[in-house]
């Protein structure tokens, strides 16, 4: 027996260019399905072709506390966050971006290979997928090494446009850079999230993901977290069942809680 999961730190609300619903219309869509704690973590992102997006921080800043002062009481927890893509290649915006502001979430995430987006079929051109994983993943033990961040997001996110390519990954065949990936993030603290946007994608790599999560116990981590990464209201929590048993399958016990939340909680 397990309790229900009642996190989620990873969503984005209209701060962020793709999301679709106000942090207010988050947070009354995650107190109607029972969560306890979410983190609102809008887009930082420097795109390839030079365009900086991040969120107007005054206003969002002042949304999450009028966020806390409504649905605290109703018994939700609203935490800041960020989601940072590629920061190991602006690491010194990024330090001013961090000193500048408080987040009680910061997400680091690899959204760019070589100037593709990771999420497009284009960024494998040709070269078949296991030069392009194992490339990913040494960008990501990058990012875990460089950047002061709790949580890696989305580590599986490359083998979405793969598995479109080239069906689902063996991810032996790319064992020795995810196990230094992995080792970088154990190393330094950070969170591996499983992130539920695929879970039930089909034909899916979900053994994998349990593979990884136990690599990244044979390293030393101790922390993961299963986020949805929601753009819209309706995908708050999703499949976060599904994420919470792979979590177990691979033996570690309970998802990450942020620790700014345990320590103010009673
Ligand atoms: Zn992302
Ligand atoms: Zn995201």
């Amino acid at each position: 027996m397990h309790s229900v999961l009642t996190t989620d730190y990873h969503m984005h609300s209209t701060f962020s260019p793709d999301g679709h619903h106000t942090p207010a219309e988050i947070c009354q869509a995650a107190l109607a399905m029972g969560l306890a704690e979410i983190a609102i973590t809008d887009h930082v992102e420097w795109e390839p072709g030079g365009r900086h997006l991040r969120p107007d921080y005054d206003r969002y800043f002042d949304e999450i506390e009028a966020c806390r002062a409504t649905f605290g009481p109703q018994g939700l927890s609203v935490l800041s966050g960020v989601e940072l893509g590629n920061p190991h290649e602006h690491r010194a915006e990024v330090e001013e971006l961090l000193a500048a502001r408080q987040f009680d979430v910061v997400i680091s995430s690899l959204h760019w290979l070589d100037g593709q987006n990771v999420h497009d079929t284009r960024c494998f051109n040709g070269q078949g997928p296991y030069p392009v994983y194992s490339h990913y993943f040494e960008k990501l033990g990058e990012i875990a090494a460089s950047v002061p961040c709790h949580l890696i997001a989305h580590f599986d996110r490359i083998f979405w446009p793969g598995s479109t390519l080239y069906g689902p990954p063996d991810v032996h065949q790319v064992e020795e850079p995810v196990r230094q990936a992995l080792a970088a993030m154990a190393t330094h603290g950070r969170v591996l999230e499983i992130n539920t946007r695929f879970l039930t994608y089909e034909p899916g790599w979900n053994d994998s993901i349990v593979t990884v999560l136990r690599w990244f116990r044979e390293a030393g981590g101790t922390q993961v977290a299963v986020n949805s990464d929601a753009h819209r209201a309706t995908e708050i929590g999703r499949s976060r069942e599904v994420g919470q048993a792979l979590l177990e399958a691979a033996g570690f016990e309970a998802p990450w809680r942020c620790p700014a939340v345990q320590a103010a909680g009673s």
